[in-house]
């Protein structure tokens, strides 16, 4: 569950049932960044392993399964949250929106608006260790539910984060990607990447490993969230007609229902 980039580590915490948190430390400074926090205990426990300390706290969205733990965490770390959604977010030491730069553990991070899941949702990308954290806008193999914005909304958040660099992890916000994959194979079951990945997902998972982070190269090939503008998979789904957001809200309202 480690990975280690150019100059700073990450970890991925497990939390709740199906909920993940990052860490990411820089050994030179110290400094260590958690994004999400969907409770105290888990994340506390791999902190006082390594003998971290929380430098900043980086949150996706509003929802109690990303800020639950917050409080019990927080000490004087500054926390960092969506401009947008300030007014039922936890207390903010620092508000942003799209195009802010911040320097987190060292990383020059972008501040991308998803709104979507959420009308507040924002991701943060650090480009030069390769990490992007998409709470619940790109999931591996999915995209969050619809509670807030529209399906234009996501489609274009979506968009945003597939024109990532290709070798990007993706950090997602929970563990969904077995039954994501079973509606994926529903809808391209000829897709051969995804029949491979599928393979993979299920070991990974029957030994009780993460799925997530997930590479942006594979979700571009095989998430159908992401391919709403498919021409072969638009053909397969009979909607050759119909515009990439309609053909985008179409495969989110089937997953609903899946
Ligand atoms: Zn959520
Ligand atoms: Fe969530």
């Amino acid at each position: 569950m480690t990975n280690t980039s150019s100059h700073v580590e990450l970890v991925t915490v497990p939390c709740l049932r199906d909920n993940y948190a990052f860490l990411v430390h820089n050994h030179t400074t110290g400094d260590t960044a958690l994004i999400d926090a969907p409770e105290a205990s888990p994340i506390a426990v791999e902190l006082a392993r390594r003998n971290w300390r929380l430098t900043d706290i980086l949150l996706t969205h509003h929802h109690d399964d990303h800020v639950g733990g917050l409080a019990a965490l927080r000490g004087d770390a500054r926390v960092i949250g969506a401009k947008a959604d300030a007014h039922r977010l936890p207390p903010l030491d620092l508000a942003v929106a799209e195009g802010d730069l911040l320097q987190i553990c060292g990383q020059t991070t972008h501040v991308i608006d998803v709104p979507g899941h959420t009308v507040g949702h924002i991701a943060f990308h650090m480009p030069d260790a390769g990490f992007a954290f998409t709470g619940d806008s790109l999931m591996a193999l999915g995209c969050g539910r619809l509670f807030e914005g529209t399906p234009a909304q996501m489609w274009e958040s979506l968009q945003k984060l597939r024109a990532l660099p290709g070798e990007t992890q993706i950090c997602s916000g929970h563990e969904y990607t077995e039954s994501n994959a079973r509606f994926a194979v529903s809808l391209d079951p000829d897709n051969p990447d995804l029949t491979l990945r599928m393979k993979a997902i299920e070991t990974a998972r029957a030994a009780g490993q993460p799925t997530v982070p997930s590479g942006l190269e594979d979700e571009r090939r095989t998430n159908p969230f992401l391919r709403a503008d498919d021409a072969g998979l638009k053909a397969h789904l009979g909607l050759q007609n119909l515009p990439d957001d309609e053909v985008f809200a179409q495969i989110r309202a089937s997953k609903d229902k899946f």
